[in-house]
């Protein structure tokens, strides 16, 4: 057990989450501590970081990055930065100068590798070319399908194998929810930049079913799916039916998600997926004859006793198979799944191999004319790494880019659904959630409905 002392700080909070990059939980503790070392305390495996006393904290975590480096013999590519938005930094030393400033400076103040700062840089060109600010009047919408077929092995979303009453009862609610806050949208004037249906994976519902969620989106907030950027989920292939496709895209729905997460049907049953990927191909193809125009795909590095070739064979075939946003993630093993129950250091391990696999996808996306355009990370990824979502040529997905911008209202309706209140004056975020257990949901459903007066407080 290693023990650090950090001098000159108010909480150990984010010297704690850099540690947990390079040492196991129950390998190390953090203590912020004020004055000069004592020697009884430096015992055998314990360090004082920060003799100096500076109050520069970004220094002192440069100073401890060096520390756990020389200590571990690793060094991890996003250097000192811990947060979940490594973007956001990024974006805003390009706004105050230019991507090259950007360059220079985020790997002098968070030590990040040359790769890691040439795909900010790629990222931050791709969004300032081609997404505007925020429209001030606009919010975007997401609403949760808490439902899928089976439960795959690292989920720790709010999703559920229930019945088809239960699926009736949870929509019943659903669109009584979706019209109380359409109404309270119209009464305060605000318009829908973009609208997410994700979850679960709300093509479990069935396709009358659809076609009424659909219906009471357009109604309740006055809209025409096809007039704004409107994706549905449809993620497990095994839900996807010829019928449920020609619903939505009759109903003016263009894009979608179908998300193999591999290509590999052994693969696909140890993480618990029940399908295979025939069955992502056919998805794939419905997909196409029924005419929708983005299909994103995502794909995951570090999945279990999956090496290099696997990962670049999917990785051909999703590109092969002309998906327009492909959203390369590293699989984060997290508390609540059943892989972090059956192997709760896995994330630890086989950092190098999804190393590799991240800087193939590059390679291969770059080739193939995609470009990178949103990036965000996870606690618990393997080698603290990332997800980048890739796209084609303006087939970014805006709602992907708002959620991480942090700078926009927006609205979560159904179980799950976590939305956030912007405020633009003091450029800050509120979250409101809903409950995620969808039983709850309906118990607590007028509280799920006052909930929805917070966002126009
Ligand atoms: S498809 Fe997604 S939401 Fe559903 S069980 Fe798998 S990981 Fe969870």
């Amino acid at each position: 057990m290693y023990r650090f002392y950090i001098n000159n700080i108010d909480d150990d909070y984010h010297f704690m989450e850099l540690a947990r990059v390079f040492l196991p939980d129950d390998g190390f503790e953090t203590i912020a501590y004020t004055g000069r070392p004592v020697a009884h305390l430096l015992g055998e495996n314990s360090y004082f970081v920060n003799e100096a006393a500076t109050s520069d904290r970004e220094a002192i975590k440069r100073e401890f990055f060096g520390l756990l480096s020389d200590l571990t013999g690793i060094r991890p590519p996003w250097g000192t930065l811990t947060g979940v938005r490594p973007l956001k930094p990024a974006l805003e030393m390009c706004r105050q100068s230019s991507v090259e400033y950007m360059e220079q400076e985020i790997s002098r103040k968070y030590l990040l590798s040359e790769r890691k700062v040439s795909l900010l840089a790629d990222i931050a060109d791709y969004q300032l070319a081609n997404v505007g600010g925020v429209p001030w009047e606009m919010d975007s919408l997401y609403i949760g399908i808490p439902f899928c077929p089976t439960r795959c092995a690292y989920c720790s979303f709010a999703s559920n194998v229930a019945s088809e009453e239960e699926h009736a009862e949870y929509l019943g609610n659903l669109l009584k929810e979706i019209e109380y806050a359409g109404a309270l949208a119209a009464e305060h004037g605000t318009k829908l930049e973009s609208i997410y249906i994700g979850g679960g994976t709300p093509t479990t519902l069935s396709a009358p079913q659809l076609e009424k969620l659909i219906s009471k989106v357009s109604e309740a907030y006055g809209i025409d799916p096809a007039s704004l950027e409107f994706t549905v989920e449809a993620g497990r292939p095994d839900t996807i039916t010829k019928e449920k496709l020609e619903v939505l895209r009759s109903m003016g729905i263009s894009r979608i998600s179908i998300n193999p997460q591999s290509m590999k049907d052994r693969t696909l049953q140890l993480i618990g997926r029940d399908h295979s990927a025939d069955d992502i191909r056919s998805g794939f193809s419905l997909a196409r004859e029924t005419g929708f125009d983005v299909i994103n795909a995502d794909l995951i590095a570090g999945l279990p006793e999956e090496d290099l070739n696997d990962f670049e064979a999917s990785l051909r075939e999703i590109i092969d198979l002309g998906a327009e946003n492909i959203t390369i993630h590293t699989l984060s093993v997290k508390r609540g799944s059943r892989l972090k129950e059956n192997s709760p250091e896995y994330y630890r391990k086989n950092a190098a191999d999804v190393s590799a696999m991240l800087d193939l996808s590059r390679e291969m996306l770059s080739s193939a004319g995609y470009r990178p355009y949103y990036i965000y990370r996870q606690k618990h990824q393997i080698g603290a790494l990332e997800n980048v979502g890739w796209c084609l040529p303006g087939k970014h997905s805006i709602y992907n880019i708002r959620i991480m911008e942090d700078k926009q209202t927006i609205i979560g309706l159904g179980a799950g659904a976590v939305g956030k209140v912007y405020y633009p004056k003091e450029d800050r975020l509120e979250r409101i959630a809903n409950v995620s257990n969808y039983r709850i949901y309906s118990e607590r459903f007028d509280d799920m409905l006052s909930r929805k007066n917070e966002y126009y407080k």
